[in-house]
């Protein structure tokens, strides 16, 4: 029955909406005037705004993006609503973040505003599903002749665990990836059900009238299948939808459109697919099977040897990368097409021969690779639509290809529904200055967004804490260009490193672009004789245990690049120092390049704003709370103000900071004096 029975016409439903969507508002007024602060709980002007503009958005209808500044209280801002949502119209609402760390943070949140609201409606987080044991795979990977079954691993599984949390830290990764839910399928799934704590969520948030906490990569896949008018993962009758850490939500829809091949999985399905027609027949196809093989293995050699090129004749250093360029050219797309053809071939000869067999042999491998042919036939015949680019796997290739266009896919997966959108995130602008769709230009350009009357953008709301008063920038203006005079650039760059660590003493977290800079450095600092360690994670450690040291040796110094810049939250002085080794440009990538060879000026429309977004978010490490004190270094001499860039005003005023100098000395006089703003 339709809550919304006895208002039968339309007119009449969306005045009941008005209506009800007015008494949230009041609600919300009421949580933030008396009952927070009636609790002790101190609420602030940007969150309370953010509340009260999500409830307007609802009633005119529209989609809403807010930049929420670190130390708002995001979560808060929208949970009000959407709880109180929730109870009102009894309908469930998602809530998707892209990091682990954030919905563990939520589970606790949600739980404490429910408290304050008197609520309780069910709240179902569901993590990643490689976060959970498949008891399946951990009986198969226990009673496989010389497996590895650590002491972590043995006592885990008698104690009856079900997530990767509550097994040690130190269950090496590999073990983990052996027994964890991979490919869940309900359809796949058999006899285990009932012990299962992944199954049992993935049926409750089915059917759930709660509040589902969920990542980004699961919502794009639920919206995916309802707007194919397939049943959906979650319950479809969710039309209220948060998305926090929005900033990540192309790159999360783009990897959920993209497709990937290698030679060994073209290979072994081809094996399987085989092995499904009759012993018999098998004869017949045999001519099809070698001519695939030998255009897969021409055609991933071809890969291969564009890969090295790269590594070794790019101005780039390529060494580390993981993404490379597919040469395009007549050659590559000849050796692609009769790749395709071929697989082609041998998919429509398997058919016949197992359309043939009227036995109970199964057909899963030849119709997964009927269906694998199709879509790379498809593919092919929309090339000039599709980016191709080549990602290594261990020695090997893999051709990596999705559409070009993802924001058309965002708009229409998460714009274009009954669902109603609140997009959050502390870096979603990428200027500080004019209109706000000037402001929010790149997020729209990314996603898609709305910038009719569907849609409403709202002012960002900076952070309060105090960064003027507790923390200050210093720039050089006298370094080497970090790529054109590279090797220079590192040697002084060092130097300069060196200086701004004596001033802090330590307590520093260093921030690169390129792991290869990052390993260039950490060699250095290693063979000198410090008086505070320097921490880099190593391979296969975790970055839990590293961030853990950083934290308890105060004086460390931890090098980070990659999730560093913005998954990590430090508070007190360990990290009174957050260097950024260069400015973080995005390193040559096919989607950037796409990106940039579509924009009209590819330096000011992508490279600075994603630039911009990224240094905000390095920046936002320093300062986590109102007593949080402390220094940004930029060892870069692209923001100088003599001559200044084309983007040093867009930079800088975008920056959360604005007291700056490029002064040592006057670095260390504010250093020095940030001691007695701690001892009060
Ligand atoms: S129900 Fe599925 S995911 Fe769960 S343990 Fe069984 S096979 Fe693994």
């Amino acid at each position: 029955m339709s809550y919304y029975f006895g208002f039968n016409t339309p007119e009449e439903q969306k005045k009941k909406r008005k209506s009800d969507l007015t008494a949230i508002g009041e609600k919300v007024t009421s949580f933030f005037w008396d009952i927070a602060p009636a609790n002790g709980f101190e609420m602030r002007e940007g969150q309370q705004d953010m509340s009260f503009e999500i409830v307007d958005a609802l009633i005119h209808d529209q989609h809403f993006a807010v930049e929420a500044g670190v130390g708002i209280g995001k979560s808060f801002g929208y949970l009000v609503p959407v709880l109180l949502y929730n109870k009102r119209m009894k309908k469930p609402v998602i809530v998707a973040t892209s990091t682990i760390a954030l919905q563990e943070q939520l589970w606790d949140d949600i739980h404490i505003v429910m408290k304050l609201l008197n609520l309780q409606p069910e709240v179902i987080l569901a993590k990643g599903q490689t976060h959970y044991l498949c008891h399946k795979r951990a009986d198969e990977h226990i009673n496989t002749a010389d497996a590895v079954i650590p002491d972590e691993l043995q006592i885990g599984l008698e104690s009856g665990f079900q997530e990767r949390k509550q097994f040690s830290q130190t269950l090496p990764q590999n073990i983990w990836d052996k027994v964890n839910v991979q490919r869940f399928s309900m359809r796949n799934c058999g006899g285990c059900e009932k012990k299962c704590l992944y199954h049992a969520i993935r049926s409750k948030i089915k059917y759930t009238d709660g509040i589902i906490l969920c990542n980004q990569d699961f919502l794009t896949a639920h919206l995916q299948q309802i707007r194919g008018w397939q049943d959906g993962l979650i319950n479809r009758e969710a039309d209220l939808i948060v998305v926090d850490e929005a900033h990540n939500l192309d790159d999360k829809v783009r990897s959920a459109t993209t497709k990937r091949i290698n030679q060994g999985m073209l290979l072994g399905l081809i094996k399987s697919a085989t092995n499904e027609v009759k012993a018999a027949d098998r004869q017949n196809i045999y001519g099809d099977v070698e001519d695939a093989k030998k255009s897969i293995s021409v055609f991933f050699d071809r890969l291969k040897a564009q890969m090295q090129e790269q590594i070794d004749h790019s101005r780039q250093d390529m060494r580390y990368a993981d993404r490379f360029f597919f040469d395009g050219g007549e050659d590559s797309i000849a050796l692609l097409k009769a790749m395709i053809e071929s697989i082609k071939s041998v998919a429509l000869s398997i058919q016949i021969y197992t359309s043939f067999d009227y036995g109970s042999r199964t057909t899963a491998a030849s119709d997964e690779l009927d269906s694998l042919s199709e879509s790379l036939a498809e593919m092919i015949e929309q090339i000039d639509s599709n980016l191709l680019w080549i990602e290594r796997k261990g020695k090997n290739a893999e051709l990596v290809y999705c559409p070009k266009n993802t924001s058309q896919i965002t708009n229409r997966l998460y714009f274009s529904g009954k669902e109603r959108v609140i997009l959050t995130s502390a870096t979603m602008t990428n200027a500080s200055n004019g209109e706000f769709v000037d402001q929010y230009s790149y997020f729209i350009g990314n996603t898609g967004f709305p910038t009719d009357e569907r849609g409403c953008l709202s002012e960002p709301k900076p952070s309060p804490y105090p960064y003027d008063e507790h923390s200050m920038i210093y720039y050089c203006d006298d370094l080497p260009h970090p790529t054109q005079e590279h090797e220079a650039f590192i040697e002084q760059g060092v130097q300069r490193l060196l200086e701004v660590l004596e001033i802090s003493g330590g307590k520093a977290l260093v921030l690169f672009t390129a792991k290869t800079d990052m390993e260039e450095v950490y060699t250095i600092l290693s063979k000198l004789n410090l008086p505070y360690k320097v921490l880099m994670q190593q391979p296969g450690s975790s970055q839990d245990k590293i961030l853990n040291e950083f934290r308890e040796d105060t004086n460390s110094v931890l090098l980070g690049t990659g999730a560093y810049w913005e998954g990590i939250s430090i508070e007190g002085k360990s990290l009174s120092n957050v260097v950024i080794f260069r400015l973080p440009f995005p390193v040559p990538d096919p989607i950037i390049e796409y990106k940039a060879s579509i924009a009209k000026d590819a330096l000011m429309d992508v490279r600075v704003p994603e630039m911009i977004i990224k240094l905000k978010q390095g920046i936002g490490r320093l300062i986590r709370n109102f007593s949080d004190t402390g220094i940004v270094c930029i060892i870069d001499p692209r923001l100088r103000d003599d001559p200044p860039a084309k983007y040093h005003d867009i930079v800088w005023e975008s920056l959360p900071i604005k007291n700056k100098t490029n002064s040592l000395d006057k670095l260390k006089r504010f250093f020095d004096s940030l001691s007695s703003l701690n001892d009060h």
